[in-house]
């Protein structure tokens, strides 16, 4: 099969990872016999730098004829004092919104090899865990209606959801637990608030008539934001609103012990989706060969197996991976304190390719 994917490689060390991501899919190509074509656009603070804007219109119109995105990360202290629709980070917004990106995937799994990492205690860190958090990404209370009152000293905020917009990103999740180990938490604030209560209806309503053969239960996000630190193997595909996820996904992820091992997924209603490491340009080591080009070859794998129904592909990739860190293969953000030597973004890469080249 012959795939088009716009790669937004973006500032900082976007460059560096998309081009460690890009080498791994080739080596995905010549093993499965699969045609990649690959169209670079600018976004971010280098797109300001040469058309004056961080969301180019060729940027837009490529990503639009691709079958998907891989993107870096955006931003730098070079832009920084620029405000509002002038700042790098709002290209990310952008590409959600004309791509139709409604639902963020975010795994956090805690990879064996990397236990001594996770900042859990070593007895919940033994068992284990592998979720994955399902975000609503365009509705809610960052969408909603707010303001301030005409003396400025009372503001508010609206959640508001409707049932197409619950439906469509739970029925994306059911889709997810039925690949895994079919079990979906939905996380609300059904005893407070009205929109978590139609949020709790609109979830069971579509798993008791489309998906009965996946477990469904529900959760208060208070009681979710401390299971996730007492008890993360609970979890398999948890579904939640937009402020919800953002707060939780990055529980979760932090819990997991490194920012440069952890993927995201953005995906709307077509195939094709844009996938991206969740950490930022890390400018304090752009350019030096020190970022973890993980995060971004994991995002590669998810594209695979979400965009391009690749599954046996992104197996590979992602046990590939697992096999270097297993082997003790470290770079600098990933190794423990006491050890002293660690391999550069690039040396990891060359192991992640030769384990590939054996499996
Ligand atoms: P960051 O994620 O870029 O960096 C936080 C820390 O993690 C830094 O110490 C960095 O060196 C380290 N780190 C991040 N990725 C790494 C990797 N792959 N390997 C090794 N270490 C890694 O967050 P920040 O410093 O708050 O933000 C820097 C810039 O990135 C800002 O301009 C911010 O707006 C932007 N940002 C962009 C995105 C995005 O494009 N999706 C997300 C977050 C932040």
């Amino acid at each position: 099969m012959e795939y088009n994917i716009a790669l937004v490689p973006g500032d900082g060390i976007g460059p560096e990872i998309v081009g460690s991501t890009v080498k791994v899919l080739e080596a995905v190509s010549e093993k499965f016999g699969h045609v990649f074509n690959f169209n670079t656009y600018l976004a971010g603070g280098c797109a300001i730098d040469k058309y004056g804007e961080p969301l180019p219109k060729i940027t837009i119109d490529g990503c639009l004829a691709s079958d998907s995105v891989l993107l870096g990360a955006v931003g730098g202290p070079k832009w920084d004092h620029l405000s509002g629709n002038s700042r790098p980070e709002k290209a990310l917004l952008g590409l959600r919104k004309e791509l139709g990106l409604y639902t963020n995937l975010r795994p956090a799994s805690l990879q064996p090899a990397l236990a001594e990492s996770c900042v859990l205690r070593p007895d919940i860190a033994a068992k284990g865990f592998d979720l994955m958090i399902v975000r609503e990404l365009t509705g809610g209370i960052y969408f909603g209606n707010r303001g301030r009152n005409e003396a400025g000293d009372t503001a508010f905020d609206t959640e508001s959801y409707s049932v197409m917009e619950i439906e469509r990103v739970a029925r994306r999740a059911f889709e997810i637990a039925r690949k895994r180990r079919r079990h979906l938490t939905s996380i609300d604030k059904a005893n407070v608030l009205e929109s978590s209560r139609l949020w709790r209806e609109t979830v069971h309503r579509l798993g008791a008539s489309e998906f009965p053969d996946v477990e469904l239960d529900d959760m208060y996000v208070d009681n979710a934001a401390m299971q996730i630190i007492r008890a993360p193997s609970f979890f398999d595909v948890i579904v939640t609103s937009n402020m919800f996820g953002d707060i939780l996904s990055d529980e979760a992820s932090q819990v997991t012990g490194s920012i440069g091992l952890l993927a995201s997924a953005s995906l709307g209603d077509s195939s094709r989706g844009m996938y991206e490491p969740i950490h930022g340009s890390a400018p304090d080591i752009a350019g030096k060969d020190l970022a973890n080009p993980i995060a971004t070859i994991l995002s590669a794998a998810m594209m695979l197996r979400y965009s391009f129904d690749l599954n046996e592909e992104a197996d590979f990739v992602e046990q590939s991976v697992a096999a270097v860190l297993q082997d003790g293969w470290r770079t600098a953000d990933i190794k423990s304190p006491s050890e002293e030597s660690f391999l550069t973004g690039s040396q990891m890469t060359e192991k992640i390719l030769y384990k590939m080249k054996l499996g």
